[in-house]
């Protein structure tokens, strides 16, 4: 066993190693990009059938296509910028630091002024160094600064397609402005809603998503029709139609239906309408400020998502003869009231009146049916 003494001593030397390591790595890096650029400025990648330098780089040096940009960006500028070179050299800098100064250096061309630079690189990270330098190219040139952002704008994509299995394909591209925006939008929805949350980021950030599509309260206006027997539940009934999706389960259809903010059609088994959307069965707008005034956020133990990104659930669904009462109704955020429906939890109030989760229970292959 080692001596605390030794402990000490043995992460001292683990901590000098790191750093020596990567001083030697970063060296490395130099001298790498100044052969890429080398190599982009020559046509030999051209030669072997490439399209660029950097594809070349990235197949046959496995790297990311960043990552080759960045080598011969640093390699192409190197020569004029020979402080920073140096800095990197004494270990004061890292490679990460030469990138973002290649790019402002060639960004900025004859008004970039290295020297004010390195000494800011010598004190931030390289992520604070990245934002530093964006300040750096506004104030030396705005015109040129809002003309790159404007034209950020202008690429702005947003690519949806369907699957085979109804589900939606999102890829696109935002600029940071817009981006930001949609972050601020998406984050507070995309946080964790209690310890017994395990949802993972990209599924929390879909969900917010979704939450941020229905709208929060009550602006939802999805338009679905279903019959009686779908939203009942009984055995044969078809599926219910909602627009832009698939035939949706009518354990959707229960959820959609209990928050009643969404435009619904039912209809009877002839296929005539007999409810269409608001009916006695909404929750009045003083009903609705009634029950946000009494429960504040979603009362699910331990969730506190806030009243306006909740919906009513109904304890006992009105399709089941529940009122529209406020002791029939609590709010839930969106994820609860989606577990309570279809994800099949259980919400129960204790005697003291809190309530209380009781998970599904497991099965295996197809649920066990009574003779219903
Ligand atoms: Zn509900
Ligand atoms: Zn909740």
């Amino acid at each position: 066993m080692l001596a605390t003494q030794d402990v000490y001593v043995s992460n001292d030397l683990l901590r000098e190693r790191l750093i020596q390591r990567r001083r030697v790595i970063d060296l490395q890096e130099v001298a790498f990009a100044r052969e890429a650029a080398e190599f982009a400025a020559s046509d030999v990648w051209d030669e072997d059938g490439s399209v660029s330098a950097i594809d070349w780089l990235r197949f046959n040096c496995h790297m990311t296509a960043g990552a080759a940009a960045n080598a011969v960006a640093v390699g192409e500028i190197l020569d004029q910028l020979p402080e920073s070179h140096q800095a990197v050299v004494d270990g004061e800098i890292g490679f990460a630091h030469l990138a973002v100064m290649a790019r402002t250096a060639e960004a900025l061309g004859e008004r970039f002024d290295e020297r004010l630079l390195v000494e800011k690189a010598k004190e931030n990270s390289p992520g604070k160094f990245f934002y530093i330098c964006h300040h750096a190219r506004h104030a030396a040139d705005p015109k040129t600064y809002a003309a790159e952002q404007a034209e950020q704008v202008e690429q702005r994509k947003l690519k949806l397609s369907t699957w085979m299995d109804g589900s939606l394909l999102i890829s696109g591209v935002l600029d940071p402005v817009g981006g930001a925006a949609f972050r601020t939008a998406l984050e507070p929805l995309a946080r964790k809603t209690g310890a017994h949350d395990d949802r993972d980021l990209e599924r929390r950030q879909a969900d917010a998503l979704v939450e941020l599509a229905i709208g929060g309260g009550s602006q939802a206006q999805i338009q679905v029709t279903s019959s009686l027997e779908t939203l009942l539940g009984l055995a044969g009934a078809p599926a219910a139609e909602m627009e832009f999706s698939l035939p949706v389960s009518s354990k959707t259809i229960e959820r959609l239906a209990c928050d009643s903010s969404i435009a619904r059609v039912l209809l009877d088994s002839e296929s005539v309408v007999i409810d269409v959307g608001r009916s006695k069965r909404v929750v009045s707008e003083p009903g609705r400020r009634a029950l946000k005034a009494r429960d504040g956020s979603c009362r699910w133990p331990g969730c506190d998502r806030p009243a306006s990104w909740s919906a009513a659930h109904h304890v006992v669904h009105w399709i089941h003869g529940g009122t529209t009462d406020l002791d029939n109704l609590i709010l839930l955020c969106h994820r609860h009231h989606w577990m309570v429906h279809e994800g099949n939890w259980q919400l129960v109030r204790g005697d003291d009146g809190r309530m209380l989760t009781i998970p599904p229970t497991v099965t295996f292959g197809p649920s066990p049916r009574g003779p219903d």
